[in-house]
């Protein structure tokens, strides 16, 4: 694949297909069928896109933000408009996007988003034009570092990935007078740019790991002695130690970080429970109990519970009882904000349970959906609908489901071990074992949610 991805043009190549499907996703959400398992809208996003991108994620790395068609759009809107404003130094860190987060997972819930093609399509169209805003005025990729929700999922999830973009060799960035990876490769005597450097201030001899990169290989481009390539790495290496990073600083001081973490981490379980029949009992008892007849609230309850509630109660007392027993001198929140980065596996297996189950359960839905729109265009060349085609049967789906979970909570034992490791190198296991029995909470509660009963939601969009 090396000649492919040294190749200039390859981002465009791939951004181009994902555009065109986008367009046809917007069409087919404002125009198409309403009912969601026949647009393409809603089961392309809610189904194939989601799954195949936790997939691609633990299989290689952020492969989806290489291949983005928001900045396909970006790049063509900035040969006309240049951005003139760097981004304000205090918006230099993820609360926006971790606030856009919860927003994206509340209102999916709110408007049941994954039964409407009209607001999926407008949720397209939306993140589209929040694009061209915000990299319209502010210069280099501050959309991807500082804003979109999507990238810092990718950005959290792709640290369990087993693919990199990193320097082959350090000696030679030692003796680099040009550093073109960060600076750009530019003209000799103008100085002006030919090729951008790294975007997201990711100087790659320094650069550890994958959080923030966007794998858009501008530095592989820049870089003249060929010293960059996407190379396999242990999934998860970046989680067990705490370097200086480039464009990052150090993870155990990034309260942000750690709570987008955690975001990550307890939403994949919130999302789960927002699709299983428990939820709705949860629902109207809050609402009788409070008298409550809207359902926002009573969604902003269970949100405040999961998301802000349960991780202070966990973290607060995994960190208490591990300074109290391994006599780990730092106060509790820097502990919590230090470990929650090895809750990060778990939350990766919760995900991919959960998306994995939709992608798999409506694997083969897309082909009705497209015979469909073909149909529908007088082009019927893949032949009438077979709507009795929908996936692999949910006793399969549940093994793997387990599998992922099992993976996850295993992820999470090495990383937070491996935490305890550096912490006390001579009795780790004070330090380790509170940080295993949050994980192993989670894990029973993420094992308990694959096992319950789908909402209607997953059936019809897996029938
Ligand atoms: S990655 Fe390339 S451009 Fe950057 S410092 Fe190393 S050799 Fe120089
Ligand atoms: S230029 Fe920056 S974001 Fe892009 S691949 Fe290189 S390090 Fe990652």
């Amino acid at each position: 694949m090396g000649h492919l991805f040294r190749w200039r043009h390859v981002r465009p190549l791939l951004q181009l297909p994902l555009l065109i499907v986008s367009v046809v996703m917007i069409l087919q959400g404002l125009f198409g069928p309403t009912l969601a398992p026949k647009n393409l809208a809603t089961t392309l996003s809610w189904l194939h896109f989601r799954g195949v991108l936790v997939l691609v994620l633990l299989c290689a790395g952020n492969f989806f933000c290489l291949a983005c068609p928001f900045m396909l759009v970006r790049q063509m809107a900035r040969r006309f408009f240049k951005p003139r404003f760097t981004w304000p130094r205090m918006l230099r860190n993820k609360w926006i996007s971790v606030a856009l987060f919860v927003l994206i997972l509340f209102t999916y819930e709110l408007f049941d988003l994954w039964s409407s093609p009209w607001w999926t399509a407008w949720l397209i169209i939306a993140y589209f034009l929040t694009v061209l805003v915000v990299d319209g005025f502010f210069k280099h990729a501050s959309f991807c570092k500082f804003v979109c929700p999507i990238g810092q999922f990718n950005f959290v999830a792709s640290t369990l990935s087993p693919f990199e973009v990193k320097v082959r060799e350090q000696d030679v960035c030692v003796k680099c007078h040009t550093k073109d990876c960060i600076r750009g490769r530019r003209e000799p005597v103008s100085e002006l740019v030919v090729i951008r450097g790294c975007e997201l201030a990711l100087f790659q001899p320094r650069k550890v790991g994958n959080m923030d990169c966007t794998f858009c290989l501008d530095c592989v481009h820049a870089c003249p002695h060929d010293n960059i390539g996407i190379l396999s790495r242990m999934p998860g290496d970046e989680l067990l130690t705490d370097p200086l990073r480039s464009g990052i600083g150090y993870f155990s001081r990034r309260k942000d970080l750690a709570a987008l973490a955690i975001v990550f981490t307890f939403g994949a379980l919130l999302n789960a429970f927002g699709m299983v029949s428990p939820l709705y009992g949860v629902e109207s008892w809050l609402g009788r109990m409070l008298h409550l007849s809207r359902e926002a609230p009573v969604l902003g309850l269970i949100f405040t519970f999961f998301l802000i509630l349960e991780p202070v109660v966990l973290l607060g007392l995994a960190a208490w009882w591990a300074r109290k027993w391994s006599g780990n001198q730092r106060a509790l929140l820097p502990l919590a904000v230090r470990y929650s980065y090895g809750l990060v596996p778990i939350g990766f297996g919760m995900w991919l349970a959960h998306y994995g189950f939709h992608f798999l359960t409506g694997l083969y839905t897309v082909i009705p959906v497209t015979q469909s729109v073909l149909a529908s265009l007088g082009w019927p060349i893949l032949g009438q609908p077979r709507w009795t085609l929908t996936g692999l049967p949910s006793n399969i789906v549940q093994v793997i489901e387990t599998g992922f979970l099992i993976l996850g909570f295993a992820g999470s034992l090495v990383v937070t071990h491996g935490l305890a490791e550096e912490d006390s190198p001579d009795r780790p296991l004070p330090a380790f074992v509170p940080w295993a029995a949050v994980g192993l909470v989670l894990w029973m509660a993420s094992t308990w949610l694959v096992f319950q009963p789908m909402e209607m939601r997953a059936m019809l969009m897996s029938g």
